[in-house]
């Protein structure tokens, strides 16, 4: 009989991305061939996202786009917005499978229900996920990327801010047993990974569900123990974390990092304002004080880290002398990398339903300003990094400006390229860490990059 044929698409976050991998090496394993999104497959599974209203829209069409292309095939619709809309997917002709969060294992066991004629309820398909009281453990043990993998240490999040779903979508805090974790990490090392990416929903509220006594204080002790653990492994020469949440980064925390040879110098603290006003509205336990001390610290720790960020603009009553305090906070702050967000409205959280909120006019004049602001503050980062001493990990060939590269990245995530002469392969310097020098700017985003002995 020949194989089933299953092809995937992934909405949203590294985490979704990362289960949707998962996801994909389960049903190879189940006998499945796994082809590219758009060809013929017998089943198409969709992992969709809800974090704004727009999210909702795009996995609606999704699905509906993955019927049209696969008429006689099962449509599968996993994740967030499954979680998020069970009842309104189960009326929908385009879907004829429902898998809410932390059944993704289930995956092979219900497609094969599926095909024999069994279609569970929306009300089987979607757990209570609030109640959900472990880690769902899935394992990747390999990526699309060559060098570089991601291990999703922990899901859920408590902390409620009032623009996101996240909470209701995924549920309370769980993480990934330190014992999983270690076993993931060494198979990829033994598959040839150099580096992995520390990831979750709120990285920095690992192993809090592991504590005897029920504390809610976000110091990061276990995320420090399991990355201590993590820098031991043999093979793993990089850890680079996910977001982090700004509260944990005390002066023990950076300092204890900054002690581990693995952890690279590339820290997304993801900031949102940086006006106290609009924090407090957004719910978010900080102040831009706390978290200039915590930049401030791992800048004492490392020498020149990249930070970079997250920042939405026009959340609800952001007025102009709001917009301008966050700006000149961003901008005294300095950052590697600022991704900038519009406010986006999500039904059923609390900034949906506040007053004043910013026209789309306004948010999108915002939002140029700081991307502009982004874009010189990359170029004044990279640039420091000309003639200083690096190390790159090789990943890919790429042609820039007519002439071949092999492209990497530095442990503080700059990208470098070194020239290849006519007729050199790429391929074998692929997965190896080269020391050298950035030497000059090819374009904006990338450095040439000169080996040591070249
Ligand atoms: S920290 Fe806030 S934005 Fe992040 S997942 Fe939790 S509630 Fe959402």
């Amino acid at each position: 009989m020949p194989k089933r044929r299953a092809a995937f698409h992934n909405l949203g976050c590294k985490v979704n991305a990362w289960e949707t991998e998962a996801m994909e090496q389960m049903l190879e394993s189940a006998g499945y061939e796994i082809v590219p999104f758009g060809e013929p497959a017998d089943v198409t599974v969709i992992n969709t996202c809800s974090v704004t209203n727009i999210a909702d829209r795009k996995s609606r069409q999704m699905l509906h786009r993955a019927k049209k292309m696969n008429p006689a095939g099962a449509v599968v619709a996993v994740g967030c917005y499954v979680q998020a809309a069970a009842e309104t997917l189960e009326r929908d002709a385009a879907v004829d499978l429902l898998i809410g969060n932390d059944r993704r294992r289930e995956l092979p066991e219900l497609l094969e229900e599926w095909f024999t004629g069994k279609k569970p309820a929306a009300e089987e398909a979607v757990i209570d996920i609030g109640r959900s009281p472990e880690f769902e453990n899935l394992s990747v043990t390999g990526t699309k990327e060559h060098s570089r993998a991601f291990i999703k240490v922990q899901d859920g999040c408590n902390q409620f801010c009032s623009y996101c779903i996240i909470p209701y979508t995924r549920g309370r805090v769980r993480s990934r047993k330190p014992e999983d974790v270690l076993r993931e990490a060494r198979a990829l090392a033994d598959a040839g990974y150099r580096e992995i990416v520390v990831t979750g929903i709120h990285l920095a509220s690992y192993g809090m569900d592991f504590r005897e006594k029920k504390s809610a204080e976000l110091d990061g002790r276990e995320l420090l123990a399991l990355l201590v653990e993590l820098d031991r492994v043999p093979g793993i020469e990089r850890i680079r974390l996910g977001s982090l949440e700004p509260r944990i980064v005390t002066r023990e925390f950076a300092q204890t990092l900054a002690a581990l040879p693995g952890i690279c110098p590339h820290f997304h603290l993801s900031l949102q304002s940086g006006c106290a006003e609009t924090l407090r509205r957004m719910n978010r336990h900080y102040t831009p004080e706390d978290y200039a001390r915590g930049v401030l610290e791992l800048r004492e720790a490392f020498h020149d880290p990249a930070v970079t960020t997250d920042v939405i603009v026009g959340f609800p009553g952001e007025t102009s002398r709001e917009f301008q305090e966050s700006r000149a906070f961003l901008e005294k702050t300095g950052f590697y990398e600022m991704h900038v967000f519009r406010y986006s409205r999500r039904r059923g959280t609390r900034a949906d339903a506040m007053e004043n909120q910013v026209p789309e006019p306004v948010k999108e004049e915002r939002s140029q300003d700081l991307i502009a602001l982004g874009h010189r503050m990359s170029l004044h980062y990279r640039e420091k990094w000309l003639g200083r001493p690096a190390e790159l990990l090789m990943e890919q060939e790429e042609t820039i400006g007519g002439r071949r590269y092999l492209c990497g990245y530095s442990r503080e995530y700059v990208r470098g390229a070194v020239p290849l002469a006519d007729g050199e392969d790429g391929k074998k310097m692929q997965g190896k860490i080269l020391a050298g020098t950035f030497s000059r700017k090819i374009t904006d985003d990338v450095l040439q990059f000169a080996p040591v002995g070249n």
